[in-house]
């Protein structure tokens, strides 16, 4: 068989390969693949990461995502939709596919408006292949009709999440790994988590394989007990704190316990998630209720932040990430809840 044809018969084939896989998701690789070969992950270091994620770079990217551009950033709204669109460019420059039918957008209805998650899809497409989201909710509670002050940034709700999702993409997106990675900036999280029901339902529906959900929410401020650190919620559902410590080397991940009066491992965009498919699926927060004033309020900018401490948190999550993927570690759920 001429070269030709068979290269010819052998993308057929490859074609009805892809086909046969869920028929939403992307499978046509070829337009946004990295044009740089992808790395091996076992050769991530700290180095590297801190190389790739600068102060500087994180203030962009926060300081873009909390403007008066986005006036707030509601959903339903169409300056929410400028923000999905800046969103969106930022993951096609990391070389990161859409998700579904390339398109970024997933849509639903909010009040019969539509609205959207962002979604992302790191690495070749396998359906085989565990799933794993890395996920923070892109909207906010938008702006008031007059005063001095009318827009509610929402620097730390949650323009913190959503940079260091978008931090830690661009640097998983260098390298090869063996899941399939989604990237997830959600919307209508502020109106009831309507964003994350959407996609929960819709991948359960669909039968994803999906086993694990990292999900940023306010990780802008020093967490009282300290530097470089965070809490996760739903500490005692899983071993998941323990085995994030144990990949960083110390600590990293706390028990906060106010998460349980408050109730916030339902309160955030993990928890559609663990409702639908019953697997680890946990919110990183530094917001202890102590250490900051301005939650849902005029004055929560980003000026207000500690900038450096957060991009350490970054730095660390995305190591963290990273190594818990390659490695391949699995989260295990405690029989008492
Ligand atoms: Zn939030």
């Amino acid at each position: 068989m001429p070269k030709i044809y068979l290269f010819l018969f052998i993308g057929f084939f490859s074609l009805l390969g892809c086909k046969s896989g869920k028929n939403l998701v992307n499978t046509d690789t070829k337009e946004n693949k990295s044009l740089v070969p992808l790395k091996l992950p076992s050769s991530i270091t700290k180095e590297i990461v801190a190389a790739d994620l600068s102060v500087k770079s994180t203030t962009e990217i926060i300081s873009t995502l909390a403007s008066d551009e986005f006036e707030g950033r509601e959903s339903g709204k169409p300056s929410f939709d400028l923000c999905v669109d800046y969103v969106s460019n930022q993951l096609k420059e990391f070389g990161i596919k859409p998700l579904f039918n390339n398109n970024y957008r997933d849509s639903f209805k909010l009040k019969g408006v539509s609205s959207y998650n962002v979604l992302g899809l790191i690495g070749d497409y396998d359906p085989s292949k565990e799933h794993i989201i890395i996920g923070a909710h892109l909207d906010h509670i938008g702006s008031e009709k007059s005063g001095e002050d009318k827009v509610y940034n929402g620097a730390n709700d949650n323009a913190s999440g959503v940079t260091a999702v978008l931090q830690i993409s661009k640097v998983l997106a260098q390298y090869q790994f063996d899941k399939n990675i989604i990237v997830a900036l959600f919307g209508a999280e502020e109106k009831g988590l309507l964003g994350s029901k959407h996609l929960a339902k819709k991948m359960a529906k669909e039968g994803y394989n999906l086993s694990t959900v990292f999900n940023f929410e306010m990780i802008g401020k020093i967490l009282t007990t300290g530097p470089n650190k965070v809490y996760l919620t739903g500490y005692n559902k899983s071993d998941c704190a323990q085995i994030m410590n144990e990949l960083h080397g110390s600590l990293f991940v706390e028990f906060l316990p106010a998460e349980i009066s408050y109730q916030l491992f339902s309160r955030s965009d993990n928890f559609p998630f663990y409702a639908e498919f019953k697997i680890p699926s946990h919110s990183l927060s530094t917001f202890d209720f102590q250490n900051y004033a301005y939650y849902h309020k005029l004055g929560d900018e980003v000026e207000e932040l500690d900038l450096e401490n957060m991009n350490e948190i970054i730095k660390s999550s995305t190591l963290i990430i990273a190594k818990f993927i390659a490695e391949d570690r699995q989260i295990s759920m405690k029989s008492k809840q």
